[in-house]
């Protein structure tokens, strides 16, 4: 256990990808949420976990700060972007020997805010935090949260709010973008040394591969796709899949007006940004392809010196996307309904599932939570006429594979959880948090970090939300 030990590989590169500066000073930092297990699995200890480090007003020794330069599409729209509110404090070495980003997240102004204030609100900070321990816990990779402080001033927004900064930890902040702005730059010894550092930190079996550009493409297509899929499983929506909010690491990153499911609902959106539902339940994969395509056109200039050639050869690997896709889907749904084999059907068996779930409008978490835990089925008797196919095929299609639902029981019950963070219980906590009540906050973040082993106390956290609890929209709170 010890402080940071930084090593910051970034800021070896060409100036042109990022610009060094130091986090604002903020009046009066106060901790309010830090993550023990987290830091302990970083090997940090107390002297590195202040409000003050956390804040930005003390950098820790070997820290290089520094807000990196990205573009993206927002909504499908290009945009030059970057750290416009955020500081990579250091690369830190943890004691397993892996290498992380420790990023402040609301550390003030910088080359790249545009109008912006740099700054970042506490409810939406305190969301991210929850929401990406949540998706860690239930085994989908994200971008984690060490701590939030409270900075002790005032952001204004619709309204004047308390102002917060979120420590992040990432893989990486290398986003589909990143590259997108090396490209737009013309930059190519830029685009090159990038290529360089993401292949090292994410895809180092490919970098000594015929075309390691090509090889980076792939290895990201395949992480996107496992990740979508695992959003899909539990009902997840990001709701703004930008190609700056897509990482090269595969982890899900910037948690803004994002929702799980309750109803099912294949169109749902909550963003409140997203009016045309580019961004709902079911369009994720199509975006997620799109967004590669964005990446593959960045790194052309990387796969052959020949276009013709480059595009041939992108073209050739993006158009795989749908089928890892699918792959990825089944391998997550077969895993839901307890399946080891694969046979040709399960694609339409879990579609009947799905398609009874949104008929009746089903709880999705608590629906496939039924089948692990062995409750009658469907959770409202009142549609039985709609489950009824589905829990017939489901048990034919297991005694072919010679199981039964109570043989692959615990297979159901670890690949199912009981408890996703719900929007209702969301909003109610950080409403209370904003009013200087965190022990909502906290009750909340514990029952999401057990996700597939409730307690008896936490049945409140597993309720769907009633119709007057019902959250509409969820907003990027910038
Ligand atoms: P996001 O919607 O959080 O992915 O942010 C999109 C872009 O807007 C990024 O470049 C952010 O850094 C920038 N941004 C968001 N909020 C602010 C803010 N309050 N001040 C400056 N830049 C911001
Ligand atoms: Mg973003």
């Amino acid at each position: 256990m010890g402080g940071f030990r930084f090593d910051t590989s970034y800021a070896r590169l060409p100036e042109s990808l990022f610009t060094r500066l130091p986090p604002e000073p903020v009046r009066a930092p106060r901790l309010v949420v830090l993550n023990e297990a987290l830091a302990s699995d970083l090997g940090l200890d107390r002297p590195a976990l202040t409000a003050d480090i956390f804040s930005g007003n003390r950098l820790p020794e070997g820290a290089t700060p520094l807000a990196q330069a990205y573009a993206g599409h927002q909504f499908g729209h290009f945009a030059r972007l970057g750290d416009g509110r955020a500081v990579l404090l250091g690369e830190h070495l943890t004691p397993d020997g892996r290498r992380v980003d420790i990023q402040l997240k609301g550390s003030g102004r910088t080359p790249y805010s545009r109008s912006g204030d740099g700054r970042a609100a506490l409810g939406p900070m305190l969301r991210e935090y929850l929401v990406s321990e949540a998706m860690h816990a239930l085994g989908i990779p994200t971008t984690r949260s060490l701590a939030v402080v409270a900075t002790g001033e005032t952001v204004l927004r619709d309204r004047p709010l308390p102002g917060a900064i979120l420590v992040r930890v990432a893989a990486s902040h290398i986003r589909v973008g990143t590259f997108q702005h090396a490209a737009a730059e013309g930059d190519r010894p830029a685009l090159q040394a990038l290529l360089a550092h993401a292949l090292a930190r994410h895809a180092p079996e490919a970098a000594d591969t015929a075309r390691p550009a090509l090889a980076l493409l792939m290895a990201t297509m395949e992480k996107q796709a496992r990740l979508v899929a695992q959003w899909m499983g539990v009902g997840f929506i990001h709701g703004v899949m930008n190609t700056d909010n897509m990482t090269i690491s595969g982890e899900t990153i910037d948690y803004g007006p994002c929702a799980f499911m309750d109803a099912f609902d294949p169109g749902a959106v909550f963003s409140s940004i997203d009016r045309g539902g580019r961004y709902a339940f079911m369009n994720q994969p199509v975006i997620a392809h799109w967004n590669l395509v964005r990446l593959a056109e960045a790194l052309l200039p990387l796969i052959d010196s020949e276009e013709d050639k480059a595009i041939v050869l992108a073209n050739e690997a993006i158009q795989r996307f749908p089928a890892l896709f699918e792959d990825a889907w089944l391998h997550v749904f077969r895993a839901k309904l307890g399946l080891s084999a694969a046979e040709a059907g399960d694609k339409d068996l879990v579609e009947m599932f799905l398609k009874a779930m949104a008929d009746t409008g089903a709880d999705y978490t608590n629906s496939f939570r039924a089948l692990a835990e062995g409750q009658p089925m469907p959770v409202d008797p009142r549609d039985e006429a709609a489950f009824g196919p589905f829990l017939a095929a489901w048990a034919a299609r297991l005694e072919r594979e010679g199981a039964t639902a109570d043989r692959v029981r615990p297979r159901l019950l670890a690949a199912n959880p009981a408890i996703i963070p719900r929007n209702h219980l969301v909003e109610q906590a950080l409403g209370r948090a904003e009013g200087g009540d965190l022990q909502p906050f906290r009750d909340l973040v514990a029952a999401v970090t057990r996700p597939f082993a409730p307690r008896l106390e936490d049945a409140r956290f597993r309720l769907p939300p009633r119709p007057e609890e019902r959250v509409q929209a969820t907003f990027c709170g910038t």
